[in-house]
Parts: structure tokens; C-alpha cells; sequence
């Protein structure tokens, strides 16, 4: 379904007053669903209004008008429609007691003018408005609807979900959400975007939502279809095309993290891990351990800061710290490789490095596992708590790799 919203008012078109209801009616069709393909402000006039009513009427399936249902002279919605459309009115028995009740809670009269606010099109349903005189309208005719709402955002606004929503959601077909979920690791945000905007830009639905956080992206698809199997065809069109290009970089399609989908490969092997670490100073044995059930899998961790720590607790030998420095290929290997042996677990991460500093950013990851024991170098960017994180997101990416 497509709508048109009008927004009726001459106030409007001056430099002081800004049309906010169509705004929020776009946000609420939106979530039914309905596309706003077009709006506009008309100002008190008649015949401009008639015109543009008829216009609307001519091209979209549903057509708000929100404005101009006062009871003065200026106040040409409902006239207009009545023209535009070629349908009488009439005063409404209930619309005109509506009118007399509220005038009374206030202590006032209601005028002869105030009458024209109990004009109904012929065919119409009244709307009730509990802030205020004029009650909205719902005509509906051969597959189209035009609604009145009243102007002030006040009274505006809770009719849509007492009145509007439940109408059009009984006129609109079935729809059904179908959505995907690629988490990605270690591709930063404009690179993957390179990738899958080809694929996803060619498409509205499924629609595409990117959210990246550090070393972590987010790949949403969210399908709406009259069917489910409608819904799954689409998302296997446009999922499939993405997965191809991302490839392994994709560690979930289910939401979970990347300790949990270690965790759940770990507990698959009946494997174990530990670790050791220096730069991250616990994080990474935080983050295994976030996981609740983590104790099947998790031996332990060393939290080895100096050299001293280094060789006695991991038996890092001493040669290797002198001649190569704790931060080096062969010091995190040792440290991975001692971790493992001391811990009796099947895999073991080490991490050391430079989180500020001169060589900030430089860091070593070291992976201990049953065939070998291994080392990589990184050049990290951003500040002491990224290049922390950044090392504990490659330690576990490769884990998850070596495992998978
Ligand atoms: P009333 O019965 O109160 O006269 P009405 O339907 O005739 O309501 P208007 O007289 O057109 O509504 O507008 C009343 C007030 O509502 C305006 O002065 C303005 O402050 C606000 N208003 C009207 N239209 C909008 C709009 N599209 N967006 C935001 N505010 C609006």
C-alpha cells in the first residue's frame, strides 16, 4: 500500500511553523508496512486543497490529511474532500453530541460553527478525538481510504494507534519477517562494505542494516513478504550472494559471539583451551569465561605481566627473553606452548605486545595446539584499550579457525 500524506494549514507555509505530524505518520505506516510516496503542505485554501486531494486520491491507495477540521471558515478539509471525492456530508448525531459534551465539561456554549466540525462524508466512519472538538474521519471506497486527523499533535497522535492501525492492519494483506544475521570478524567497516553493497544496494527488500563495532560487524537482512517461503526465497538470494563474498570471515549466523561459537566448538571436540597473557592482562580469560557453561571448556589462564612471571610460570626460557624481548614471535610461542603444556589443556592462545608507547600496536599472538605450536605478528591502530581488544578478537578468530 502506498500513502500521500497532506498536510493542511497556511501556518505551516510561513517560516515559524514546521509540519511534524506527517513525520510521525510516516514512522507509524512505515511499520505497517506503507511506503509515504509522497506529501505536502496546502494552505487554508479550497480549491487548491480540492485539487490536491484529487491529485492524491488519483495516484495512491491511501491519502492522510491531517489539519484544517476547525470549526471557522478556514478550516476547508472537509469540504474539500467531500468536493474531491464527489461525496456529501452530513451532521452526525453522535459527532454533534461529542461536540456538546466536551463544550459542556469546559463550561462553555458551542457556537452555530461549531456544527461544521459534525460534518460526516456520507459513508464515512467518525473517528473519536478524546483531546479535543473535531473527531477524525475513515472513507473508504473501491480499494482506496482517505482519513482526516485533526492538526494539533495532541490529538493527532493517540488516534493513530486506537484508530488507524487497527483499520489499515485489517486491510493489509498478511505479512511475514523473515530475518538473517552474519556476524563477521577482522574486515574493517568500508572494506566489507566494497564487498556487499553491490549485492545488497540492488535490493529494498530484503533490507540491508550494517552495525560495526570494533573487529566485529553485524550484518542484518530483514525480508517482508506476503509468505514465509516468499520471505526465505529473498533472504536466500541476497544472504547466499553475501556469504559467498565474506566467506570465513563470517563466524556466525546466529548472533552468538565469538567466544560462544568457540565455546560451542570446543564443547562439539571435547577440547579444552587455556591461555596467557600479557598485554591483554586478562581480557581474553574474561571473555572465554563471559560464556555461562564456559568451566567445560576453559583450563585456566597465566597472567604473566614481567619476564620473571614469564619464565616461571610458562617457562618462557630466559635466552628467548633476553635475545628476542618479551614482545616477539618467539616469546608469545613459548608462551602459548607453556600454557599448554603446564595447563594440560588441548589448545592454548598467548597473547604479548605494545598497547602505547613507541611500537604501540605491535603484537604478537602465539597458538599452541595438539599438531604445533604457532606465532603471528600484528600491527594494531587506534588507542590502549583497542589494541587490547583488537588482540583478543585476532586470538580468538584464529582459535575459532583452528578449530573449525
Ligand atoms: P482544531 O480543531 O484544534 O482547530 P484543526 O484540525 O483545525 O484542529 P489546525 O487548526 O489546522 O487543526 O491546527 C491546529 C494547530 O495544530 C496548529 O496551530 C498547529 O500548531 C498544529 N498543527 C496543525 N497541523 C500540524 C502539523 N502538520 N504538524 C504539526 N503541528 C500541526
Amino acid at each position: 500500500m502506498n500513502a500521500e500524506i497532506i498536510a493542511v494549514g497556511s501556518e505551516m507555509l510561513t517560516p515559524d511553523k514546521i509540519d511534524t505530524n506527517s513525520l510521525y505518520l510516516t514512522q507509524e505506516l512505515n511499520t505497517l508496512g506503507i511506503e509515504v510516496v509522497a506529501k505536502c503542505i496546502v494552505g487554508d485554501d479550497r480549491v487548491r486543497l480540492t485539487d490536491a486531494i484529487r491529485a492524491a486520491w488519483a495516484h495512491s491507495e491511501l491519502v492522510i490529511l491531517t489539519g484544517g477540521l476547525g470549526p471557522t471558515e478556514d478550516d476547508v478539509t472537509r469540504d474539500a474532500a467531500a468536493a474531491a471525492l464527489a461525496v456529501a456530508m452530513h451532521e452526525d448525531a453522535e459527532a454533534w453530541q461529542a461536540v456538546l459534551d466536551r463544550f459542556k465539561k469546559f463550561g462553555r456554549t458551542p457556537t452555530e460553527n461549531n456544527r461544521r466540525q459534525a460534518f460526516i462524508l456520507d459513508g464515512a466512519d467518525r473517528l473519536p478525538n478524546p483531546n479535543g472538538t473535531a473527531p477524525g474521519q475513515w472513507f473508504q471506497r473501491d480499494g482506496r481510504v482517505l482519513v482526516m486527523l485533526p492538526g494539533p499533535p495532541r490529538e493527532l497522535k493517540p488516534m493513530v494507534p486506537a484508530e488507524i492501525v487497527p483499520r489499515l492492519t485489517a486491510l493489509l494483506p498478511p505479512l511475514v519477517i523473515r530475518t538473517r544475521w552474519y556476524r563477521v570478524s577482522l574486515i574493517g567497516e568500508s572494506d566489507l562494505d566494497a564487498l556487499i553493497a553491490p549485492i545488497y544496494t540492488k535490493y529494498t527488500n530484503p533490507a540491508t542494516t550494517i552495525l560495526a563495532a570494533a573487529g566485529d560487524i553485524d550484518i542484518h537482512l530483514r525480508a517482508r513478504c506476503a509468505t514465509a517461503e516468499e520471505a526465505e526465497t529473498l533472504l536466500a538470494e541476497v544472504g547466499d550472494a553475501i556469504a559467498q563474498v565474506i566467506g570465513d570471515k563470517i563466524y556466525s549466523t546466529n548472533g552468538d559471539a565469538l567466544e560462544q561459537v568457540i565455546g560451542k566448538l570446543l564443547i562439539a571436540r571435547g577440547q579444552s583451551v587455556a591461555v596467557a597473557e600479557s598485554i591483554t592482562g586478562g581480557m581474553l580469560g574474561q571473555l572465554i569465561t563471559s560464556v555461562p557453561g564456559s568451566s567445560a571448556y576453559f583450563r585456566g589462564g597465566f597472567l604473566t605481566y614481567t619476564n620473571e612471571m614469564k619464565e616461571s610460570l610458562l617457562g618462557v626460557p630466559t635466552e628467548t627473553l633476553k635475545s628476542m624481548s618479551a614482545v616477539s614471535e618467539d616469546a608469545a610461542k613459548a608462551m602459548a606452548a607453556g600454557a599448554r603444556e603446564r595447563s594440560g589443556a588441548d589448545y592454548a592462545l598467548s597473547t604479548t605486545g605494545y598497547a602505547d608507547a613507541d611500537q604501540a600496536g605491535l603484537v604478537y599472538v602465539g597458538l599452541a595446539t595438539p599438531s604445533g605450536v604457532h606465532s603471528r605478528k600484528l600491527q594494531l591502530t587506534g588507542d590502549r584499550h583497542r589494541v587490547r581488544s583488537m588482540t583478543c578478537v585476532n586470538a580468538l578468530d584464529w582459535l575459532r579457525r583452528a578449530l573449525a
